[in-house]
């Protein structure tokens, strides 16, 4: 399932950084965010002031990575990455605090990985920009506040309800990223195709978009596949038969459903006759962790109307039998 994971791989990072959006007006669809964190920059910018701390939510590959380095971008402002397992120590976290220049962005992936101790040092830092560093140990320990510089956190986690209220409360503005559009997909890959110098017809673009599982991270890697593919075998020529035939090759399905996409429905339908079926009996017939089924396989069969989350469990739709050539039971859900 490598050629769809939402993941990055391998030395794959180069190559999106190459394609990565710098500001604002380049970066495609998520409309309504872009429209409210322009508004967000622009009055920071004019009182002179970090912007509020701002939270992204939203699946893989979507685009929060981006739009970090796009908010220091556009504000001229430095940025520091890390992640939230990386805060595995309170100190981990004062280190960087503690180091922090005016006006600098502080961008925390997975944010909602951070172990509790970070966690509370960081509400500290946000709300008063201030840190208590402990020294010693047992009764004898001290705590030592010490102010730092005005900072702006860009938080990003792909489940946002996982996250303490406290901290969630203490982001002045979150934006929900969501799945793209086929037509975004397309503006998308058409870019990439002119940084990459390939020539992209119009029906080939669509034909990836359609398959790239609404997520922009996939359409680029689709499309160089694509590419590698049309090398080998057509000269180089992209045209949507070749592009077809590259992604059927690489079994990434007409509606973009990659191998754990249909592992789940697949599980869902046979050996479940539809559900309903709690996540982690779901997760385990799939050999998976329930989180990656939650966090990535699910909410893309949600969006294409496969699969259901009821009170009861999850629940396969009648499209769901229609797309892996199935008859449903008479009984089914949809
Ligand atoms: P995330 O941090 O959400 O996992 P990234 O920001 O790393 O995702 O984006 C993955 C890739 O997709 C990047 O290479 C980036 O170029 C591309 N990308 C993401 N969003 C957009 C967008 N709105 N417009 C153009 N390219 C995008």
């Amino acid at each position: 399932r490598d050629l769809v994971s939402p993941e990055p791989e391998g030395d794959e990072r180069a190559i999106e950084a190459a394609l990565r959006p710098r500001r604002l007006d380049e970066f495609i669809g998520q409309g309504r965010v872009r429209e409210q964190l322009s508004l967000v920059l622009e009055s920071a910018l004019r009182r002179n002031r970090p912007p509020d701390h701002v939270l992204m939510s939203g699946g893989p590959g979507l685009g929060k990575t981006t739009l970090a380095m796009i908010i220091a971008a556009e504000l001229g402002a430095p940025l520091r990455m890390t992640s939230g397992p990386a805060l595995e120590r309170a100190g981990d976290l004062a280190a960087i605090l503690s180091t922090l220049t005016e006006g600098e962005v502080l961008f925390i992936d997975e944010i909602h990985r951070m172990s509790r101790p970070a966690e509370e040092m960081l509400y500290l830092a946000m709300e008063d920009f201030r840190v208590d560093i402990v020294v010693g140990k047992g009764p004898g320990a001290t705590s030592i506040p010490l102010d730092i510089a005005p900072f702006t956190l860009v938080g990003a986690t792909t489940r946002a309800g996982l996250l303490p209220a406290p901290l969630r409360d203490r982001f002045g503005f979150t934006a929900h990223m969501d799945f793209y559009e086929v037509a975004e997909l397309e503006l998308v890959l058409r870019r990439s195709a002119r940084l990459l110098s390939v020539e992209l017809p119009d029906d080939s673009a669509l034909e990836i978009a359609r398959r790239s599982r609404g997520t922009p991270r996939i359409a680029n890697r689709l499309l160089r596949r694509v590419r590698d593919f049309a090398e080998v075998r057509a000269e180089g020529v992209v045209t949507r038969e070749i592009a077809a035939a590259a992604l059927n090759l690489y079994e990434v399905d007409a509606e973009g459903l990659d191998r754990l996409d249909r592992a789940v429905l697949d599980a869902l339908l046979r050996k479940f006759g539809g559900g309903p079926v709690g996540l982690s009996t779901l997760a385990v017939a799939v050999g998976e962790e329930p989180e990656t089924v939650e966090v990535v396989a699910e909410p893309f069969l949600v969006r294409q109307g496969l699969l259901a989350r009821t009170p009861r469990g999850r629940v396969a739709t009648a499209s769901a039998w229609a797309h892996l050539g199935l008859t449903p039971p008479p009984d089914s859900f949809g």
